[in-house]
């Protein structure tokens, strides 16, 4: 049975774990937090100690961890220096593409195989294994990093070799959050002229201004149920971490010396709206700053 190990059982981490422990395979959980572990554990997967002790025999390693400095350290720490050399390593967090480049290096350097895998796709698809993955990897590993992530993937990409993964994660947001705030600010505007947000959604769905924020994720409540505009925002991607996003992406472009004005201004955006209490709330509830409204109404 191929031996899996799973750090890092949060919003994401416990629905793809679950999804690995699905399809047959032996999954050593551990994440700081012992609630997730005791979902993790209720899904299917065994508790390990530590994340040391979840790698011991592992033959892929699997991470879903908050950020750069997270990844860093729990690879530096407790994978590379407890995993066996044959294991496969995958990181599936959203990070900065130089600490993924760091971790791919370090990694290769102590004779391990490595993958920057981040995801798109929410928790609803994390639960459901319908996660798209982007991926960087040696091309001789790619065949092998997709049977690994396949229990949780519609789609799997190599995106190029190391941080290539994640700078199409970084790119792909910065397209998102641009695109759904231009939604959000033709709903606040179509509402000023008189115009039915559904009717303006029923015409925009058929025109030129179609896109993902607005027919798979209307932040305008009723066109599309399953949105987080009809629950109050609550649930699927966290303002705050669409910021988190748009600030590797600013990062990344600062440094690339690219020019992204619609990306800096997207993330002075959601800066503001996170400071005005909306960081909780899904990214689509930024309609409700647009319209004047303060977020704890949203
Ligand atoms: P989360 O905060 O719910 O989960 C992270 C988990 O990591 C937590 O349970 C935490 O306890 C654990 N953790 C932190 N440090 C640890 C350590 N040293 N050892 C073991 N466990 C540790 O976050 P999430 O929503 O699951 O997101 C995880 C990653 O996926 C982030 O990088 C995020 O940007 C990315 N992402 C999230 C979404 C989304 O919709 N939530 C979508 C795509 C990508």
């Amino acid at each position: 049975m191929t031996r899996v190990a799973f750090i890092g059982l949060g919003n994401m981490g416990g629905g793809m774990a679950a999804n690995q422990a699905k399809a047959g395979r032996e999954v050593m959980a551990f994440d700081l937090s012992a609630t997730a572990l005791d979902k993790a554990a209720a899904a299917g997967c065994a508790r390990a100690p530590s994340a040391a002790e979840a790698v011991k025999d592992a033959d892929a390693v699997i991470t879903m961890l908050p950020a750069g400095p997270h990844v860093r350290q729990v690879y530096a720490e407790q994978i590379l220096p407890n995993a066996p050399r044959s294991a496969l390593l995958i990181d599936s967090s959203t990070i900065d593409v130089e600490s993924a480049r760091a971790v791919a290096a370090e990694a290769k350097a102590a004779g391990f195989r490595f993958a920057d895998a981040p995801v798109s796709g929410g928790t609803a698809a994390a639960d459901a294994g319908s996660l798209a993955f982007m991926v960087g990897c040696d091309e001789a590993d790619f065949a092998e990093v997709e049977a690994m992530i396949a229990p949780m993937s519609r789609a799997t990409i190599r995106a190029g070799d190391h941080g290539a993964g994640q700078a199409a994660k970084i790119c792909n947001n910065m397209v998102l959050g641009i695109s759904m705030i231009g939604v959000c600010e033709a709903f606040a505007l179509a509402e000023k002229l008189g115009l039915e947000g559904e009717r303006f959604f029923e015409i925009a769905s058929k025109s030129s201004g179609q896109c993902w924020s607005l027919t798979s994720y209307c932040p305008f409540p009723g066109p599309v149920p399953a949105a987080p505009s009809n629950r109050n925002y609550e649930g699927g991607f966290a303002t705050a971490m669409m910021l988190k996003d748009l600030k590797l992406a600013q990062e990344a472009a600062a440094k690339a010396g690219a020019a992204t004005p619609l990306g800096a201004t997207a993330e002075g955006l959601y800066a503001l709206f996170d400071r005005l209490g909306g960081g909780s709330k899904d990214f689509s509830a930024i309609l409700e700053m647009l319209r004047g409204n303060a977020p704890s109404r949203a």
